[in-house]
C-alpha cells in the first residue's frame, strides 16, 4: 500500500485571514501604482497566476506586461509580513496532528498542490511549522500550469524523477476545500478528500467527494479515509 497525498495550502492547511490579499495589494500598488478599491471576488482555488492576471485586468493593466513583476512583488511582500502572517493567520483544526500522523505511516508522501506560487506556498506553511512534514520538491504550484487539474500530473512526474518511486493517480488523494479541488481529482483520476472550511463549496459538492468532512479533528477518521481501500 502506498499513498500520495495531495494538500491544498489556503483553507485547507491554514488561512492567512487577509495577510495574502493584503500582499498582493501592496505588490500591485507597487508595480501598477494602484489597487481595486474593493477585494476583487474570484473563484477560491483559482491559481494566483490568474488572480494576478484578474486584478490586473479589472485594474485596466496589462497582464502580459505586469504579471511576472506583480507575482514576484508578491512574494516579496508575504515574506516582508511574515510575522504579521504568523499572527493573523491560523492552521486548521486537527492539521498538524493528521500530517504528523500520515508521515510515520510507511509508503506515505505528502506534499502540496496548490494554486500559489511556490514561494508563497513554502512561506505559509514553513511559517506555521507544517514544513516538517512537507515534501516541497515534488509539489506542484500555480505557476507549474495553466489549469489546477494538470498539476497532479506534475507531482507524479517529479515523485517518479526525484524520489524513484511511481504513483498510481488512483492511490493520490487531493485534501482540498474548493470545487476546484475536487474537479481537479475527477479530471486527474486521483480521489479526493472535501474539508468544510466555508469557503466556495456549492450544495452537493460533499456528496461527490470520495470522502467529506466538517473539518480535519478526527485524526483516525481521516487517517482512515486516506489509508483505506
Ligand atoms: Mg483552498
Amino acid at each position: 500500500m502506498q499513498r500520495l497525498v495531495l494538500w491544498d495550502v489556503d483553507g485547507t492547511l491554514l488561512k492567512t485571514n487577509g495577510t495574502g490579499t493584503d500582499a498582493l495589494h501592496r505588490a500591485l500598488s507597487r508595480v501598477v501604482g494602484r489597487t481595486p478599491p474593493e477585494p476583487l471576488a474570484y473563484a477560491m482555488g483559482t491559481l494566483d497566476p490568474a488572480i494576478v492576471a484578474l486584478h490586473l485586468e479589472a485594474l485596466e493593466a496589462d497582464p502580459g506586461i505586469h504579471l511576472p513583476a506583480v507575482l514576484a512583488a508578491s512574494v516579496e511582500e508575504l515574506h516582508a509580513a511574515r510575522d504579521e502572517l504568523v499572527q493573523r493567520g491560523e492552521v486548521m483544526p486537527g492539521v498538524r496532528e493528521v500530517l504528523a500522523a500520515l508521515a510515520d505511516r510507511d509508503g506515505v508522501l505528502q506534499t502540496l498542490l496548490t494554486g500559489n506560487v511556490r514561494a508563497n506556498a513554502i512561506l505559509k506553511t514553513s511559517a506555521f511549522a507544517l514544513d516538517q512534514w512537507l515534501d516541497f520538491d515534488v509539489g506542484a504550484y500555480g505557476e507549474d500550469a495553466e489549469e489546477r487539474h494538470a498539476l497532479v500530473g506534475v507531482v507524479l512526474e517529479r515523485v517518479q524523477r526525484l524520489r524513484g518511486r511511481s504513483f498510481d493517480p488512483a492511490e493520490a488523494w487531493v485534501v482540498g476545500d474548493t470545487a476546484h479541488d475536487l474537479a481537479c481529482a475527477r479530471r486527474s483520476g486521483a480521489r479526493c478528500l472535501l474539508v468544510d472550511t466555508g469557503w466556495g463549496l456549492p450544495d452537493g459538492a460533499g456528496k461527490e467527494a470520495d470522502a467529506f468532512m466538517a473539518d480535519l479533528s478526527d485524526t483516525a477518521a481521516v487517517v482512515d479515509v486516506i489509508l483505506g481501500p
